[in-house]
């Protein structure tokens, strides 16, 4: 059984919720709990029963290394070696926050949680019940997203009460998240630093501190029909149904997609479409099955709903959900990751 608690209201963290689940978290039990990315699945990083059972209640395969949070910077030298002086500057900056640090572990550290590596990923979440949680508890706690592996992350405790009832202890409830997607994974043990996931803090943030190398994810390019092909990548932070991810000059994108969703309700498939809200007009015929991610204008707000999104559109039971990309900047970057992910890599651009 897992136990759900209200752990806010407002801006009220509730104490007892939060001592009851820091005495489950030190003693090895699961604990979900929200950040300001997403919900994390959190276990004492110093238990390593607890940290396999992590890889268990999620079915992650051990070869993928979790992020360890802390409530302090303090805390950073139990876990970190030879913290770089970018990385600290880093840190002044941008925690609490959506940055993960890549950095030389210590031997406290298992090498069940980094997988093997000699590196370890740390970041100190910005939400006051992950930060109550976290000084409580008093030691380190690896969180990987609150989801069955490859699945889209949780931004809501039922997010991950749908994925993980039953297989984890606790849910501590925080209400939606206020950013949506992942934390931007950065290496800080190689120069130049490489961003090796981008995500809530955007890459022109960090390059007013230093030149970043960026790992692009790898795109097929596809002709206007799409056809089914094999995925380039793993998918990852995925909904169920397969996702067709459209790009190229915006009016084409709109009409490409009404072609494709008029296409596929001919095949006799459920379309789903995420629209922005400069698309919406065109796919209104399609009701609850368009499903509305805010404006292009306002990307945080894309991000904080994208996957609620594609969660609502896999519970209205569709086969085929279509998205447009969207520009680069700021947390585009991220949303633009998951999308092509969610999509296996493929883009059908329209020209
Ligand atoms: P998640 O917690 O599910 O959002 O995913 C954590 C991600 O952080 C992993 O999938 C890796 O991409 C990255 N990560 C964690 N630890 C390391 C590490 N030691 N070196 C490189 N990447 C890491
Ligand atoms: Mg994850």
């Amino acid at each position: 059984m897992t136990k759900r608690l209200t752990a806010l209201t407002g801006d009220t963290v509730h104490e007892e919720a939060i001592l009851e689940a820091a005495d489950a978290l030190r003693q090895g039990k699961l604990v979900a709990f929200p950040t300001e990315t997403v919900y994390g699945l959190g276990a004492n990083a110093l238990h390593p029963e607890a940290v396999r059972r992590v890889f268990e209640a999620k079915s992650r395969p051990p070869t993928d290394p979790l992020i360890v949070h802390l409530h302090s910077g303090a805390q950073l030298e139990l876990v970190a070696r030879a913290v770089p002086a970018l990385a600290q500057a880093l840190i002044e900056a941008f925690w609490p926050g959506p940055l993960t640090l890549v950095m030389h572990k210590t031997h406290h550290v298992a090498d069940a949680v980094t997988a093997g590596l000699p590196t370890v990923a740390v970041r100190m979440p910005d939400h006051p019940v992950a930060l109550a949680l976290l000084a409580v508890a008093g030691v380190p706690v690896v969180a990987p997203s609150a989801n069955v592996f490859s699945h889209t992350s949780p931004t809501t405790a039922d997010h991950v009460m749908d994925d993980l009832d039953g297989r984890i202890d606790y849910v501590l409830d925080g209400g939606p998240t206020a950013i949506g997607v992942e934390s931007t994974v950065l290496d800080v043990t190689i120069e130049p630093p490489r961003i090796l996931r981008p995500g809530g803090t955007p890459l022109e943030d960090l390059q007013r501190f230093a030149r970043m190398i960026e790992v692009r994810q790898p795109v097929t390019p596809e002709s206007h029909e799409p056809q089914p092909s094999p995925g380039m990548m793993q998918r990852h932070y995925s909904p169920r149904a397969s996702v067709l991810l459209f790009d190229g000059e915006p009016d084409k994108v709109r009409s490409g997609m009404r072609r494709e969703a008029d296409r596929r309700q001919g095949l006799g498939d459920r379309v789903g479409v995420l629209t922005t809200t400069e698309d919406r007009y065109a796919f209104a015929d399609l009701g609850e099955m368009a499903v509305g991610l805010g404006s292009l204008s306002d990307l945080d707000a894309v991000a904080r709903n994208l996957y609620a999104a594609m969660r609502a559109l896999d519970a209205r039971g569709v086969d085929v959900i279509l998205a447009r990309m969207v520009p680069e900047h700021g947390t585009g970057l991220a949303i633009r990751d998951r999308l092509l992910r969610a999509a296996e890599g493929r883009i059908i651009l329209v020209d």
